[in-house]
């Protein structure tokens, strides 16, 4: 192999892997203790029955806010927890978190509401992740169907026996399971015959350009018939405007999620908007709530 040739793409990547290994050491360094030191939140964007728009429940999301990094998204910081071993800890507290304040909002407002929370494939490999949920559940007195685990297609990847009885054992006790970002993995879709999930979260990046590009459209389609024939629900995520809702809708898309309905809230702001003032079946009863 010759030297000088690989010298000159050596120092090319040299610069961009210091950038991004700097970065990700800063973020490990950073990482640790963060749990401890309080430096997470959580926010919850609402799903919506796409017949009437009415709520059906919320996805949770994780912030971290460190006082030398600021904010940090977790597409940036999850995958770091993930190496370093930290996410099953922080899953468990999101866990937690998400559920108590689940818990809280049941008894207040006296309605079923769905959580979802995202759950890591380590927290499915390092055998965690039944244990905590039948804890926390069993603690807090929720149901299991009031809670769903979002899991994306990496966790079928070379799936071990452990993962499949893992689901088996979440779905057989109630809880839902959902695929997310289905569409962007590279797993088949045979799969899906044999495995437990009830519901298809379809990738935001079909749904955005689907009201002009007639592809994701057919994509989208294609989809739901395959999710709906399985006995699944199919939720559209990344819904950004109301014309993409109007496309999802006429598609038999049976959930709605975006922007268009709301960012990701506080909770405070999440049940001032979306909780306090509407009636079991999704009703506004109080307009002035809509007021900011
Ligand atoms: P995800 O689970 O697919 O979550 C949806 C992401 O899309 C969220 O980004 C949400 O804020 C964003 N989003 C929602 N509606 C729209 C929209 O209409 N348009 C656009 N452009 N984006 C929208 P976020 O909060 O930055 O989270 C990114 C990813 O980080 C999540 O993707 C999930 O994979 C991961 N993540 C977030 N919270 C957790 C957590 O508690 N545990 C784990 N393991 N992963 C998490
Ligand atoms: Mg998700
Ligand atoms: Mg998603
Ligand atoms: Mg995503």
């Amino acid at each position: 192999r010759s030297k000088s040739r690989g010298r000159k793409g050596y120092q090319f990547f040299t610069r961009a892997m210091n950038d991004a290994a700097a970065e990700r050491l800063k973020i490990d360094q950073q990482l640790r203790g963060a749990l401890e030191r309080g430096e997470f939140s959580l926010v919850y964007q609402p799903i919506m029955h796409t017949r009437g728009r009415t709520l059906k429940g919320m996805e949770v999301l994780i912030r971290w806010t460190n006082p030398e990094l600021g904010r940090i998204s977790p597409m940036d910081f999850i995958p770091i927890a993930e190496q370093i071993g930290a996410i099953t800890d922080l899953g468990n507290w999101v866990l937690q978190e998400a559920c108590a304040q689940l818990q809280s909002w049941q008894r207040q407002y006296n309605r079923p509401l769905l959580m979802s929370i995202n759950v890591s494939p380590r927290q499915f490999h390092d055998g965690s992740i039944v244990p905590k949920v039948k804890t926390v559940l069993t603690q807090l007195g929720l149901k299991p169907t009031s809670v769903q685990l979002e899991v994306t297609e990496g966790l079928l990847i070379n799936a071990s026996d452990r993962v499949l009885s893992d689901l088996d054992t979440l779905k057989l006790a109630g809880v839902h399971l959902a695929l997310d970002d289905f569409g962007t993995g590279y797993s088949s879709l045979s799969y899906l015959r044999h495995l437990p999930f009830d519901v298809l979260k379809v990738d935001q990046s079909f749904v955005h350009e689907i009201a002009r590009k007639s592809q994701d459209e057919a994509m989208v389609g294609a989809m739901v018939r395959m999710g709906h024939s399985l006995g699944m629900t199919v939720v559209a995520e990344g819904v950004e405007t109301p014309e993409q809702a109007y496309s999802l809708e006429a598609l038999r898309v049976d959930d709605l999620q975006g922007f268009y309905f709301s960012q990701p809230l506080c909770a405070r702001d999440f049940e001032r908007r979306f909780l306090a003032g509407i009636t079991i079946d999704g009703q506004v009863l109080d307009e002035s709530i809509w007021d900011r």
